[in-house]
C-alpha cells in the first residue's frame, strides 16, 4: 500500500511512515495511491459484528505490512476500550428516515476520540518498535487538541504540544486540555484565531531543519490515519441500515473536512452512499465554494459550533486533488494562489466533479439555536450545537434513502450554548464530573513562529 502527495513532490511512502510523518515535505497531504475495494459480501458480513472487528476488516488494507495481524487487533481493541458505549458508535432514530450516529462516546465526548485513541497506539507500537521518540504539534478549534492529550497523555517516547486559540474554545475544552498533569503535555494557549494556530502549525512542518531538530510529527486531521479510523463508522453505521443492499445518506458537520473525507473514502470503497451532505456553520466557506465556483477566505466569525469555526479547511485539498486527475502540480499551484491571495477559482472540470460528489448547506447561529430547542421539544434529546447544524441541513436534504445525520459531540462539551436554546443544563458524565475542581496548566504564546520553536525546544524531553 503506498501514499501519495496531493503536490505530486514528496516521497511515495507506507501507511506508517506516512502516518508518523503527518504532512507530506512538498507541503501536501498524504493519500492513497489506490483505494482498495470492499466487495459486497464482505460488507455486508460485517452486520452484528463487534466494532473492533469491523474496523480490522475496513482498516486492514489500508495498512499494507505496516503491522501484523494480530498486533493490529490487539492496538483496535486497547483504541476502544475506554468507550462508554458497548457499540462505541450507535445510531438511535430521530425522525422519520432519520438517524443520529453518536460518535461522543469516547473518554473525550466527541468523535475525534475514534482517530486520536487509534493514533496513540499506532504511534507507540511503531515507535517503540523503530527506538524513536517524536513531539507531536497540533492546532485545535477545540475537540482535536483535548482528544490528543487524552490519546498520548504518559507516553514515554512521545511530548505533545497543543495550539489552542486562546479564548475562543469552550471552558470544558480548555479544561480537558490544561488539566491532565504529566509532563509529556503541554497547551498553548495562542494569541490568535484557529487558522493562526493552524498556520503556525503548517510554518513548523515546512521548516525542516526544526522539524528534523525535534522529530515533528503531526496529528492534526491531515494525519491519513486518523482520515482511515473514521471511515469505520460510516460503514459500520450504513451496515446496520441495510447496506450495502440498501444505499444511505449522510450528513457531517464540517469544519477541516477530515470527518466527511473519510466519508468519501468509504463510498469509493463500495460503500453505497447516495448523498454526502456537508453541513457547515455561518462560516461556510465549503458551500459558498461549491455554490459559486470560487474558493475564497473571509475573517472567521466566532460561532456556537467552535469546532467548525474555520475558514481554511485542510482536507479539502484531498478531494481537490482527485477532482483535478490526481494532478499535484494542479494542486499546488491553487495552494500558492490561495496562500498569496486568500482566493483561488476551483476549475471547471474539478467543480463539477465536486458538486457530484457533495450536496451541501449551512446553518446559521438562530436556525442552530432552533434546532437544539425543536429537537429537544419534539424528542426529548439534547444535542450539541455541531450535531443541531446537521440536523438542520439534513432536515433540508431527507430523500428516499435513511439519512445518517453524524452527532460529533456530547452536549455537555458545550452547555451554555445548549442551556441558552433549550433551559436545560446538560451533565457531565460521571468519568468528567470533577472537571472543574481540577488544577490548570497552560502557557500563553505569541501568534510567531521563533517563540513556538523555542519554547518546543526548551520543553520537550530528550
Ligand atoms: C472537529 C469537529 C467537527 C468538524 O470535523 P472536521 O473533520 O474538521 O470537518 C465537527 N464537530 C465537532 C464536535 C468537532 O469536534
Amino acid at each position: 500500500m503506498q501514499y501519495v502527495s496531493t503536490r505530486g513532490q514528496a516521497p511515495v511512502l507506507s501507511f506508517e511512515e506516512a502516518m508518523l510523518s503527518g504532512l507530506a515535505r512538498d507541503g501536501g497531504l498524504y493519500v492513497p495511491r489506490d483505494v482498495p475495494a470492499m466487495a459486497p459480501d464482505a460488507m455486508a458480513a460485517l452486520a452484528g459484528l463487534s466494532y473492533e472487528e469491523a474496523a480490522f476488516r475496513v482498516m486492514r488494507p489500508f495498512l499494507g505490512e505496516s503491522f501484523a495481524e494480530d498486533e493490529l487487533h490487539e492496538i483496535i481493541a486497547r483504541a476502544y476500550a475506554g468507550f462508554a458505549h458497548a457499540a462505541r458508535a450507535p445510531i438511535t432514530q430521530i425522525g422519520s428516515n432519520h438517524f443520529l450516529l453518536e460518535l461522543f462516546h469516547g473518554p473525550t465526548l466527541a468523535f475525534k476520540d475514534f482517530a486520536m485513541q487509534l493514533i496513540g497506539q499506532l504511534f507507540q507500537a511503531a515507535l517503540a518498535r523503530r527506538g524513536q521518540r517524536v513531539t507531536i504539534v497540533g492546532a485545535t478549534s477545540g475537540d482535536t487538541g483535548s482528544a490528543a492529550i487524552e490519546a498520548f497523555r504518559g507516553l514515554d517516547n512521545v511530548d505533545v504540544f497543543i495550539l489552542f486559540p486562546e479564548g475562543r474554545v469552550s471552558e470544558v475544552q480548555r479544561r480537558q486540555m490544561t488539566t491532565p498533569g504529566e509532563a509529556n503535555v503541554h497547551a498553548l494557549a495562542l494569541d490568535g484565531d484557529f487558522d493562526d494556530c493552524q498556520a503556525r502549525l503548517k510554518d513548523m512542518f515546512n521548516d525542516f531543519a526544526f522539524r528534523d531538530e525535534v522529530r515533528l510529527a503531526g496529528v492534526n486531521s491531515i494525519n491519513w490515519a486518523r482520515v482511515l479510523a473514521q471511515v469505520v463508522y460510516y460503514v459500520t453505521s450504513a451496515v446496520s441500515l441495510g447496506a450495502p443492499h440498501r444505499a444511505v445518506d449522510f450528513t457531517v458537520p464540517t469544519g477541516n473536512f477530515g470527518d466527511i473525507y473519510a466519508g468519501t473514502i468509504a463510498r469509493r470503497m463500495g460503500l453505497p452512499i447516495e448523498r454526502l451532505v456537508i453541513a457547515t456553520n455561518q462560516n461556510d466557506i465549503l458551500h459558498r465554494a461549491l455554490e459559486s465556483g470560487v474558493y475564497e477566505t473571509r475573517g472567521v466569525a466566532p460561532s456556537i459550533s467552535p469546532s467548525m469555526d474555520i475558514q481554511v479547511s485542510s482536507n479539502f485539498e484531498r478531494a481537490l486533488f482527485d477532482a483535478c486527475g490526481r494532478d499535484g502540480a494542479a494542486v499546488a499551484q491553487l495552494m500558492d494562489a490561495l496562500r498569496d491571495t486568500g482566493r483561488f477559482a476551483i476549475p471547471r472540470g474539478a467543480l463539477q466533479y465536486l458538486r457530484e460528489l457533495y450536496a451541501t448547506g449551512r446553518a446559521s447561529e438562530d436556525e442552530t439555536r432552533a434546532t437544539i430547542a425543536a429537537i429537544y421539544r419534539d424528542t426529548g434529546r439534547i444535542v450539541c450545537p455541531h450535531t443541531a447544524v446537521a440536523v438542520k441541513v439534513a432536515q433540508e436534504s431527507l430523500g428516499t434513502a435513511p439519512m445518517i445525520t453524524l452527532a460529533t459531540a456530547h452536549p455537555a462539551k458545550f452547555p451554555d450554548a445548549v442551556e441558552a436554546a433549550t433551559g436545560t443544563r446538560p451533565a457531565l458524565p460521571a468519568h468528567m464530573a470533577d472537571l472543574f475542581e481540577r488544577e490548570e496548566r497552560m502557557t500563553p504564546v505569541a501568534n510567531d513562529l521563533g517563540a513556538l520553536q523555542s519554547l518546543i525546544r526548551e520543553r520537550r524531553r530528550r
